[in-house]
């Protein structure tokens, strides 16, 4: 029987079940304890940030966020259009509503002239969105700083959605820690898991101190449970905490393992007519968290969706690239600048199987797969 070839495995290295035994060993099975603080203080280090809340998931921490910004049911919060549907859910959860923004053709991410233009019209409109919600797509960086400064003038809160981008860089720095507050994401496909979880940072102490409190239910300092304001159970148990940290210790193995698949990839697949590999730009590095390509059909012969089907048969996942919210059914009702980009690549995009636990073998029968189809 042929062995499936999945998009993007978790990757366990020496650590990780040495910290959970010690989880079990002190009975710090729980959602505090020990590995939670290091795994915080941790994950600081390695991204260059100063404060950290853990908590059970990517969009966990994305509704913290948009929570301590402050958003209010009919808020309008403006939004990358290409990405995954946890980048907006959370806008929702609050009753407010996203306002896509379309990408640029160098990183696939928010266009930051969109978003100056955008700004500035509904500036002049007197309804100015509450926060901006760039996210950082498949290992690669948005533009930050032409974003950032649109935000500056507008005295806009910024809120980062690195979920997908853990270990990449703009300018020499983490994403994630240029805008108010970033958000990671340990789900079982991302580059370093936790199994689930995520991580909240940012600069300003107390936004990362009131995170903790809304994650845990929001208990005023009373021994008899006193509310004043309504909470969650958003934090990450000490048990996979342990797991983060040792997933966190090689991070920059992973980062190497996916960036070699790249490479390898785009060695073998990029000289065939019609096809085209993500751009990296060049303010930053890619992880290349997921190797994407687009496919123009009339040149390469068949199309992504009959790429996607033929390696399936094959027993080989691939997947088109994310299509963009402003499509989705459940927000037929919000408005995007522009999204012809978004519309294009999801279109004619594919993402490649990724895990830094691929063998040669595999990527060998991924390219063999896409090479045969070419007439
Ligand atoms: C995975 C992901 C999230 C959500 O993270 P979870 O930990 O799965 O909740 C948010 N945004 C993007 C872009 C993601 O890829």
């Amino acid at each position: 029987m042929t062995k499936p070839i999945l998009l993007s495995t978790p990757h366990m290295g020496s650590d990780e079940l040495k910290f959970v035994q010690e989880a079990f060993e002190t009975n710090w099975i729980a959602p505090v304890g020990p590995h939670i603080d290091a795994f915080e203080q941790e994950f600081c280090q390695v991204i260059g940030a100063s404060h950290a809340a853990a908590v059970s998931s990517g969009t966990a921490a994305l509704h913290l966020a948009l929570r301590l910004i402050g958003i209010e049911p009919g808020d309008e919060v403006v939004c990358s259009t290409l990405t995954f549907i946890a980048t907006a859910s959370p806008i929702t959860y609050l009753g407010a509503k996203p306002l896509f923004i379309d990408s640029d053709r160098t990183s696939w991410n928010m266009n930051p002239d969109l978003l100056r233009e955008t700004l500035a019209k509904r500036s002049h409109q007197g309804k100015l969105p509450k926060a901006v919600v760039v996210v950082h797509l498949y290992g690669q960086s948005a533009d930050l700083a032409p974003i950032v400064e649109a935000c500056n003038e507008y005295e806009i809160p910024l809120i980062e959605d690195a979920a997908e981008s853990l270990g990449a860089t703009y300018k020499g720095r983490s994403p994630g820690t240029f805008g108010q507050m970033g958000i990671f994401s340990f789900n079982g496909n991302k580059i370093i898991t936790t199994s689930g979880g995520g991580m909240l940072v940012s600069e300003d102490a107390d936004l990362v101190t009131k995170a903790r409190f809304l994650a845990t239910q929001a208990r005023d300092p009373a021994p008899h449970y006193q509310h004043s304001e309504i909470g969650y159970n958003y934090r990450l148990s000490n048990v996979l905490a342990g797991i983060g940290r040792g997933q966190l210790r090689i991070l920059a193995d992973r980062v190497a393992a996916r960036r070699h698949n790249f490479g390898t990839y785009q060695q073998a697949l990029g000289k065939l007519p019609g096809i085209e590999f993500m751009p990296e730009a060049t303010f930053g590095r890619a992880t290349r968290w997921l190797t994407c390509l687009t496919v123009d059909p009339d040149t390469f012969g068949v199309d992504r969706e009959q790429i996607r089907l033929a390696l399936a048969q094959q027993q080989i996942e691939v997947r088109p690239v994310w299509k963009p919210l402003h499509l989705q059914p459940v927000f037929t009702e919000c408005e995007c600048i522009g999204g012809a980009i978004a519309e294009d690549l999801f279109d004619r995009g594919l993402c490649l199987p990724s895990g830094s636990n691929l063998t040669s073998e595999d990527l060998a029968r991924v390219i063999q797969a896409i090479a045969n189809l070419h007439p």
